[in-house]
């Protein structure tokens, strides 16, 4: 076998390096952390909600409006075709909501895993960036506004699709309390996991599942917070700073970084499509 040459025998070893860093890759899956800015003043927490997929819960719906809770929430154009009346409610109140971009039909942005929680992935660059464009389409169709805000399905991206994302002007909506662990936790559980938010907590729940019971618990919980004294922001109300970002195994349950117990089973942040 003839030697190679110098040139070919440095395209050999950064051929290698590529296939190495592409190995590393698909061990480093992110789950990117989100908290408030530095403030003065009362206690904050922004509250946001990802309607996935399948119907709206009112129980936290309605009580955002009634308690004039602002929040941020982030919608599929699957969620947006099937929930005119609710979307209707959000549109009445642009003091309270923010709506921005959960993606088109909720596949998760990731391109080196084929599932996350049992949720097939986008898979390529392209694909992820037709979830999210086709997200800010459907968004756009119905509120006539252009979303700036993205969270993909589950919560979790492969670097690559960060990079893109983020390239395409979007900031990525990490969190730092996730209250309700994809609607799964009973709703006693909820709301102990809610009422111990911290000043300065981005909180990820869902809003788009009205059987089940933790939407109960996110009501109680909000009322509890705002009894003790917090007030409510959303993502364009204050400086966020992305913080804690969680690397994670490629389709292996979330391990975060924070205080939080770990997941008793391998449960989404967010939910698969059709529910
Ligand atoms: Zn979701």
């Amino acid at each position: 076998m003839p030697a190679l040459q110098p040139s070919a025998f440095r395209a050999a070893i950064a051929a290698a390096i590529l296939v190495l860093a592409g190995t590393a890759a698909r061990a480093g899956d992110v789950e990117p952390g989100l908290r408030l800015g530095p403030h003065e003043g009362e206690r904050v927490v922004a509250l946001t909600f990802d309607a996935c997929s399948g119907a709206t819960d009112r129980r936290i719906l309605d009580t955002l409006v009634a308690e004039r809770m602002p929040a941020t929430i982030f919608v599929t154009g699957r969620w947006l075709a099937r929930n005119a009346e609710a979307l209707a409610i959000l549109e009445a109140h642009p003091d309270l909501f923010q709506i921005e971009n959960h993606g088109a039909r909720h596949i998760p942005a990731v391109t080196d895993a084929p599932d996350v929680y049992g949720l097939p992935t986008a898979g390529t660059l392209p694909a992820v960036m037709a979830e999210v464009e086709g997200g800010a389409a459907a968004i756009r169709a119905t509120t006539g506004r252009e979303p700036h805000w993205f969270r993909g399905a589950t919560a979790r991206y492969s670097r690559d699709a960060v990079a893109a994302i983020e390239k395409r002007g979007y900031r990525i909506a990490g969190y730092s309390l996730n209250a309700d662990k994809g609607a799964s936790l009973p709703a006693a559980t909820v709301e102990k996991r809610l009422a111990a938010a911290h000043d300065g907590d981005v909180v990820i729940a869902h809003i788009n599942q009205p059987h089940r019971a933790s939407g109960e618990g996110i009501a109680a919980g909000l009322l509890a917070l705002k009894r003790a004294g917090f007030a409510f922001v959303r993502l364009d109300d204050v400086a966020t700073e992305a913080r804690g970002e969680a690397v994670v195994a490629s389709a292996a349950p979330a391990h975060r970084a924070s205080k939080a117990p770990p997941p008793v089973a391998a449960v989404p942040a967010a939910l698969p499509p059709g529910e």
